[in-house]
């Protein structure tokens, strides 16, 4: 466990928090369904994760900045602005934040806060401004610690193992692509904007084969547009624990929602993470249609009661996230490669061609 603190002055800042991989749809902004939806929390209670990329104000334009020095902040492929924010920004929940204030002068947001005018959270003790408090219209409610000016303090160790693969493959199912409401599920729609940024890189330009099934309804339509067809195509499938080894060569492996562990797939596989809530659905949700329909009579009138089908959305094709797509592509290395960035750009223009 991890307790954040005050540099300045040493006041401790947080609960102890425990770190977890930084969830797909942190700074996935941009919500197509709506203009104005507050969103929910972005970290469960007790956990921490950090953002490796330099995010955030000021901001320089990508003319003014250039290649070079952009690549050197982790961003390499032209931006309308390249952020010049700390990497390693530490986002928590707000109900583990201690011993701050909020900074009045700052408080600026639509039907929330977005720390447009800097940080916004202060250090009760010593006034140093230490974090940013966001939870304005389509943003996830967090607090982002500043890490120029917290610092981690160790502490105890957990009491709690972290879960082993077969406890979460039958514990922790899943979540459906579709909310209640029917409309797609926005932290969906994020985990498969990055995966497909990522399978695009390990793809290597060839065209890729996607089995029928969950996988293909998420990837297949956005793959099959931006990769050719070619005779070298690549073979895609699921890989993790309950499934029969794979010999694709490409596998979408789950990542361990505690400690961001990849799933370890042997063999010469090209191995691309999904986050565990996402990958666990795409693996499992048939099989547990079928053992529903297996109950039979009164017992399946039972099982549907306590397991309701997933609902089905009320718009029929599903979106990636447009805009966490491209910003994920940018910040692979992958993408100074010519045919990955002759996509980018394809994809990057104004008003250019939507495929998905
Ligand atoms: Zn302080």
């Amino acid at each position: 466990m991890t307790v954040f603190a005050c540099a300045c002055c040493g006041a401790t800042l947080t609960v102890p928090v425990a770190r977890v991989p930084l969830p797909a749809h942190a700074d996935a902004h941009v919500n197509p369904h709506s203009g104005h939806e507050l969103l929910g929390v972005l970290m469960e209670p007790g956990t921490y994760a950090v953002r490796p990329y330099a995010y955030g104000p000021p901001f320089h334009p990508w003319a003014e900045v250039g290649e070079v020095e952009a690549a050197a902040r982790g961003v390499y492929a032209p931006v309308y602005s390249v952020p010049y924010g700390p990497a390693g920004a530490v986002a928590v929940a707000s109900g583990d934040v201690r011993g701050t204030v909020f900074i009045p002068d700052r408080l600026v947001g639509c039907l929330g806060l977005n720390g447009g005018a800097g940080p916004n959270v202060a250090c009760a003790q010593c006034g140093t401004a230490v974090a940013t408090y966001v939870d304005d219209c389509e943003c996830w409610q967090a607090v982002w610690l500043d890490p120029r000016v917290v610092r981690s303090v160790p502490g105890e160790p957990a009491t709690d193992p972290p879960l082993g693969w077969e406890t979460l493959r039958r514990c922790r199912p899943g979540t459906p692509p579709v909310q209640p409401d029917g409309r797609w599920d926005s932290r969906w729609e994020a985990a498969a904007a990055v995966a497909l940024a990522q399978l695009l890189a390990a793809s290597g330009g060839a065209p890729v084969i996607v089995p029928d099934g969950p996988v293909a309804d998420a990837f297949r339509g956005a793959l099959d547009v931006l990769l050719p067809p070619g005779p070298a195509a690549r073979a895609l499938a699921l890989a993790g624990p309950g499934l029969p080894a794979v010999s694709a060569d490409i596998a979408l492996v789950p990542q361990h929602p505690q400690t961001g562990e990849h799933w370890p797939q042997v063999g010469a596989v090209t191995a691309v993470p999904l986050a565990w809530d996402t990958w666990a659905f795409l693996a499992f949700h048939r099989d547990r249609d079928r053992r529903i329909v297996q109950g039979g009579g009164s017992l399946r009138d039972e099982i549907h009661r306590d397991y309701p089908p997933a609902p089905l959305p009320t718009a029929r094709t599903f979106h990636l996230d447009r805009s966490l797509f491209l910003f994920t592509l940018a910040r692979l290395p992958e993408v100074r490669l010519p045919w990955l960035r002759a996509i980018y750009d394809r994809l990057n223009l104004r008003n250019g061609p939507a495929p998905f």
